[in-house]
């Protein structure tokens, strides 16, 4: 391309233009928000000097939150901004998806109740039939995590997915006047959720 050509010109008008409203302050990192970002709100949990930057209404809002979004990875408190939107309907898109795509962050979202350092670290070890202590291990916390979400361990991919949508609504701070104990355990939910999706529930 011509630097020097009137296309260039027109390009280079708009950047500078942005770059000027970006100094008037950054924007509220809250989905779907464009308002000003004049709070700081810590990410929490051995995330110690990471902050979002939200607009007053949204620090607002985080901060009520607090507790339920204190260790979530970005993806996690951005799936539930994104959720806000449409009035919490469950629609989780934490972790990666689909088996073989990778495996949920697990690592960042925290593990408030020791549950995957009990699994053996992290997301725990990947299933392998062909050996057997590690996979005696995944038997083990697969049936803890379908337990956690009160299914027996004959449970099937669908109904952990039906139990799983029923406990998101259930136990949503939402629904529950930001009740502590109603969001450890939706994060206990999650989380086994989560780990069932690695072992092959999805
Ligand atoms: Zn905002």
């Amino acid at each position: 391309m011509k630097f020097d050509s009137p296309l260039f010109d027109r390009i280079r008008v708009k950047p500078s233009k942005d770059r000027r409203v970006k100094t008037d302050g950054p924007t509220c990192e809250w989905v779907g928000c464009r308002e000003k970002a004049t709070h700081r709100a810590p990410k929490g949990r051995g995330r110690e000097n990471e902050h979002w930057r939200y607009c007053l209404a949204h620090v607002r809002e985080y901060n009520q939150n607090y507790n339920f979004f204190a260790g979530m990875n970005d993806d996690a408190v951005m799936a539930y901004q994104k959720d806000a939107l449409t009035g919490h309907r469950p629609t989780w898109k934490m972790g990666t998806g689909k088996r073989g795509a990778g495996r949920p962050n697990l690592d960042t979202a925290g593990d408030p109740l020791g549950m995957f350092k009990e699994f053996g670290g992290r997301a725990g070890p990947q299933p392998d039939p062909d050996h057997k202590p590690e996979r005696r291990i995944v038997r083990n916390a697969e049936r803890k995590a379908l337990e956690t979400l009160g299914l027996e361990a004959s449970a099937t991919t669908v109904e952990v997915k039906t139990r799983f949508k029923e406990l998101v609504k259930r136990h949503h701070p939402d629904v529950n006047g930001g009740d502590r104990s109603s969001e450890d355990r939706l994060v206990e939910v999650i989380q086994a959720y989560n780990y069932l999706k690695t072992v092959g529930f999805d």
